[in-house]
């Protein structure tokens, strides 16, 4: 079973973002980026099917310019076998992104599209199903856990309110929550020796002509402030506040 990862290059979950000066944009320059979390948690469970013997090939592709190979370096330290850079002018939404791997799919014919549920920074959690929609193939959303059984995999996921559990026949999309597994430590040797190894690059206008964003984004800002938390030392100073303060009661 050959696997394919998509990795995108997203600011550190540890960086506190701000919109740039003129509002438009979140200020990137200067800023922290790593692979979007929940697409670690995939390329562990790929990883983790090759060592079980169930995957041939490990596949990485990430949507971007030169800067983005850094993301595949580290898919590349933590084990994948190949990477691949797809050159983009400009950051396509999700359905160009779906569109692109639809193409890359077509051109690798993976059995298995690993992902990660949303990316931290739009959080939008719309490509693994527009790809899925895309290729005909059945899905598996929001996965914390996955079992292969012959050429069917089951995948529990989560739902409002409990789990569920699902077949599915491959090849199949499956976008991971970060429940999944815990991924492994990149060792600084594998780092080194990642930056040896080829990336191949394509261009997207190559592989899917027209698939830049349809969204115009209008504006980004913070949310709105909260008032500072008071901290009561009774249940009737409660009362009173929402009484008389908050108009709740
Ligand atoms: C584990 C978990 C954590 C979550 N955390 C958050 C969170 O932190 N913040 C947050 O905002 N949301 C969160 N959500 C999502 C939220 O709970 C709802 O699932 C979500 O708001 C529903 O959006 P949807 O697009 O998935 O719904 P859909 O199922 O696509 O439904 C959207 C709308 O489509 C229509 N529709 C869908 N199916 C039918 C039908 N059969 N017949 C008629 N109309 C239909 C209805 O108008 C419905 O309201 C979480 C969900 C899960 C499972």
């Amino acid at each position: 079973m050959k696997i394919l990862v998509p990795i995108k290059r997203v600011v550190d979950y540890n960086v506190q973002v701000r919109p740039t000066d003129d509002g438009r944009q979140v200020e990137l320059a200067g800023v922290k980026m790593s692979p979007n979390p929940f697409d670690e948690n995939a390329l562990e469970e790929a990883l983790r099917l090759k060592e079980a013997g169930l995957a041939t090939e490990i596949v990485a592709v990430t949507f971007g310019n030169s800067m983005n190979q850094d993301v595949l370096r580290h898919a590349l330290a933590m084990g994948v076998d190949r990477a691949i850079l797809v050159d983009v002018d400009k950051q396509p939404d999700s359905l160009g992104v779906a569109k692109l791997l639809k193409a890359i799919v077509k051109r690798e014919t993976p059995q298995l599209v690993l992902m990660g549920k949303q990316a931290i920074d739009y959080d939008a959690g719309q490509t693994p199903q527009m790809l899925a929609g895309l290729l005909g193939w059945p899905q598996g959303t929001f996965v914390s856990k996955v079992e292969f059984k012959g050429e069917q995999v089951e995948v529990t996921r989560e739902i409002d309110g409990g789990t569920e559990t699902l077949k599915l026949q491959l090849p199949v999309v499956i976008s991971v929550d970060l429940r999944l597994n815990s991924p492994r430590f990149v060792k600084l040797p594998n780092l080194m020796m990642a930056k040896k190894k080829p990336i191949e690059t394509l261009s997207a206008s190559e592989l899917v002509p027209n698939c830049e964003s349809k969204l115009k984004t209008l504006g980004i800002s913070y949310p709105p402030s909260r008032k500072p938390a008071q901290m009561l030392t009774s249940v009737d100073e409660l009362i009173g506040k929402l009484k008389n303060e908050a108009g709740v009661l």
